[in-house]
């Protein structure tokens, strides 16, 4: 245990400093009971990852990594229990070592477990849900230090996965498995912008999984990442030489142009173990390009072609301040603060470079072209949108509202995202 700070922490992409008055890193769930019950303000820590106020604190930051990393497969392996702290890139490793698999990941493996869900993350493809929707049951430690187990099919479990931390401190989730599959990456590049409009559900069917990246240039080509289930047939593209006006990459890429293709995942269609083809980028190496900062936002499917004419026709605004931009498919699901919550979905990915005066206005710029759309920010992301806004976004918003106040009467897991977005008086 340890509240000693040698200096402030900070999150992954060290965009924002934690107001934290102490760091602790139980060792144990009885310890983190403790921590919670005797502090007025406190918040749990994943992987730091978010790249807004959402994991801060003026009191307790919590970090959830030096907890027992449970990975228990149930009998028979129809689920895994899995410590929250737990990142993916582990988890997987010990899911495939097992035989199992989770159905998809997002772009990274080295997030927490319960703070990827908590924000609603994702990976892409059209049958795919979000991270959060494999959740089967959870566990944490509430306000008053108690524990609490909430299960799918009970009246708040839908409400509290992707809980914004909001609710407790999340020690262990369940999560559905599947057998280990195997899947082989293909990127097709120079694929010209009209045809991401005109083929665009050909080519997000193409694979289990498919990104498109773009650098809302004008006269600059697309390419398309497709991850495909090896043993299931593609339905386009899928390692012939040109597809859409475009080629096959010659060599391994980077989803950031530019940058060396060591830490991306393997390509050329060589089939490997799901955990190393569904993220972009490896464990092993830093993700992304590090210096930057991200947004992101999901409109209903049904729009992902007029938004996409829609940030076109803003290209200028956007591609400046920009290091890449990738475009997603997500499945619809249940959960209450879930971006994908009851409508298939297109995400709109923005990685920027990392100047908050630069950025926000082609983010404001963003929001406005989107706002037709009806589109939720990722709740771990750089947003602007007024809370009136993001309110009108959720349409049971209000539930969420009743959970805080349920499991949080004090306001111990408050912070000023929290009620930016929740105000404690609404
Ligand atoms: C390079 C990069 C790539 C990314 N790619 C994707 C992507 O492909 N898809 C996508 O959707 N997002 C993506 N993200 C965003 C990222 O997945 C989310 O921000 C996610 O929440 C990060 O998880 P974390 O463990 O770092 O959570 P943190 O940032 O540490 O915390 C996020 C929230 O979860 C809460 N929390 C953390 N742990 C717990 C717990 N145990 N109990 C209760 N609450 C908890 C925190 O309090 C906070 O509110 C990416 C981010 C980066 C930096």
């Amino acid at each position: 245990m340890s509240g000693v700070m040698s200096r402030q922490p900070s999150n992954w992409a060290r965009n924002i400093v934690f107001g934290a008055g102490e760091l602790r890193t139980p060792s144990s769930v009885g310890e983190l009971q403790e921590i919670v019950r005797g502090s007025d303000r406190v918040r749990a820590l994943g992987s730091g990852h978010s790249f807004n106020r959402v994991a801060d604190t003026t009191g307790v930051l919590v970090a959830t990594s030096s907890l027992p990393p449970t990975v228990e497969i149930a009998p028979g392996g129809s689920a895994v229990r899995v410590a929250g702290g737990v990142r993916y890139g582990e988890l997987a490793q010990r899911l495939d070592a097992a035989g199992f698999a989770v159905g998809n990941l997002g772009s990274l493996p080295h997030i927490s477990v319960a703070g990827a869900c908590a924000t609603g993350t994702h990976g892409s493809g059209d049958a795919n849900q979000s991270l959060a929707a494999s959740v089967t049951a959870l566990e944490m430690v509430t306000a008053g230090g108690e524990l609490a187990r909430l299960e799918r099919g009970s009246a708040e479990f839908a409400g509290a996965v992707v809980g914004l931390g909001g609710l407790g401190v999340v020690t262990a989730m369940d999560l559905e498995i599947v057998p280990a599959f195997a899947v082989r990456q293909f990127v097709y590049e120079d694929i010209p912008a009209a045809a991401v409009v005109d083929h665009f559900e050909e080519i997000f069917s193409s694979g289990y999984s498919v990104s498109v990246f773009t650098g809302w240039r004008s006269g600059s080509g697309q390419r398309i990442w497709q991850k495909q289930r090896v043993g299931v047939p593609g339905a386009a593209g899928g390692g012939r030489r040109s597809w859409l006006g475009g080629r096959l990459a010659d060599g391994p890429r980077n989803p950031v142009p530019g940058m060396a293709a060591d830490n991306a995942t393997e390509q050329l269609g060589v089939p490997g173990p799901w955990h190393e083809r569904l993220p972009h980028f490896r464990l092993a190496f830093t993700p992304s390009s590090g210096a930057e900062l991200q947004s992101e936002y999901l409109v209903s499917r049904e729009f992902g072609g007029a938004a996409v004419e829609a940030l076109a026709r803003i290209g200028d605004r956007i591609a400046p301040v920009l290091q890449i931009a990738e475009i997603r498919t997500i499945a619809a699901d249940g959960l209450w603060l879930s971006m994908a919550f009851e409508r298939d979905a297109v995400g709109f990915h923005f990685t920027w470079v990392q100047d908050d005066a630069a950025v926000t206005p082609a983010v404001s710029a963003i929001e406005d072209a989107l706002a037709p759309f009806a589109a939720r920010p990722h709740w771990g992301k750089v947003f602007t949108a007024p809370p009136e806004t993001v309110r009108g976004l959720y349409p049971r918003w209000n539930d969420f509202l009743a959970l805080l106040r349920r499991y949080d009467p004090a306001g111990k897991f408050r912070n000023e995202f929290m009620n930016r977005y929740f105000p404690p008086e609404a």
